[in-house]
């Protein structure tokens, strides 16, 4: 074996190691001491959440004049580019194509790029999609999807067609082990690109890992959920990941999430 291909394999091992003692972190955090397989439908949130007015939004600002924008990105594809500060998702899913930036394109059945409103006060943020959003390439439609919309729904009161819904990395990552750094700097332009198109005026991240790739440190999710964060001159309120909720569907859990969104609906009066 060559030497560049030796330094290559011991560079993808560490960054292996280093998400698995991550994730057992976040386990520990968490107070995950075993996996069990969940059955039946997602339970609902407390019935006794008020529903806000879904009132039309104020105007956004019309877009800024043409310019050129333009990020390196990392793997096989130089420079993207698209016109103007603010592009359209079609722009940037455009220049996503058939991505195989990273490593994760080989084990993916479809990109998740994203789903939801163009123009949402209102954008959640995951860290990479699951078996079933794989499968069908729409972020959070499996039981954790199916309690998300149920967060968005009846804890805030607004149809989930009105929020815009993503994740950090658009492929599974393998066994949905948390994105290794190379993957999310591959498609972190895309994510940005999808900020700046959808300009939303609050980002809700969900879970811990999500949480600590926007903000650039590791972060306790149940500490530091709930206190107002800021990604790009954005608001950002770091919650509870829907998966977690629905191991631990505690009243205190429920009530936590329930605060952080109204927090961020308030703040992005959507
Ligand atoms: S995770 Fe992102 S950068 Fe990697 S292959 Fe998928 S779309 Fe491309």
């Amino acid at each position: 074996m060559a030497a560049g291909e030796e330094r290559e394999l011991v560079d993808v091992a560490s960054a292996i190691a280093a998400s698995a003692a991550a994730l057992l972190r976040e386990l520990a955090e968490e107070d995950v001491t075993e996996f069990e397989r969940l059955e039946g439908p997602a339970a609902a949130l407390p019935s006794a959440t008020p529903t806000a007015p879904t009132t039309p939004r104020s105007p956004r600002s019309p877009r800024s004049p043409v310019t050129r924008v333009a990020a390196m990105v990392p793997g096989t594809r130089g420079p993207i580019s698209w016109n103007g500060d603010r592009p359209t998702l079609e722009e940037v899913r455009t220049e996503l194509g058939d991505c195989q930036r990273c490593g994760l394109h080989e084990g993916r059945s479809k990109i998740v790029f994203g789903d939801g409103h163009a123009n949402a006060g209102l954008m959640f943020i995951g860290e990479g999609p699951g078996e079933h959003e794989d499968r069908q390439g729409l972020p959070f439609v499996g039981r954790a999807g199916e309690l998300l919309t149920q967060m968005i729904e009846k804890g805030i009161g607004l149809p989930r067609r009105d929020v815009y819904i993503c994740n950090i990395v658009k492929c599974r990552p393998p066994r949905n082990r948390n994105p290794l750094p190379p993957e999310v700097s591959a498609c972190r332009p895309f994510l940005d690109g999808q900020i700046r198109a959808v300009a939303p005026r609050v980002i809700v991240t969900l879970g811990k890992p999500a949480a600590s790739l926007l903000l650039d440190r590791e972060v306790a999710i149940t500490r530091l959920r709930g206190s107002w964060q800021e990604y790009q001159g954005i608001p950002l309120m770091p919650t509870l990941h829907p998966a977690y909720l629905l191991r631990k569907y505690t009243p205190e859990n429920r009530r936590a999430v329930w605060q952080d969104l109204q927090a961020a609906f308030e703040r992005a009066g959507a």
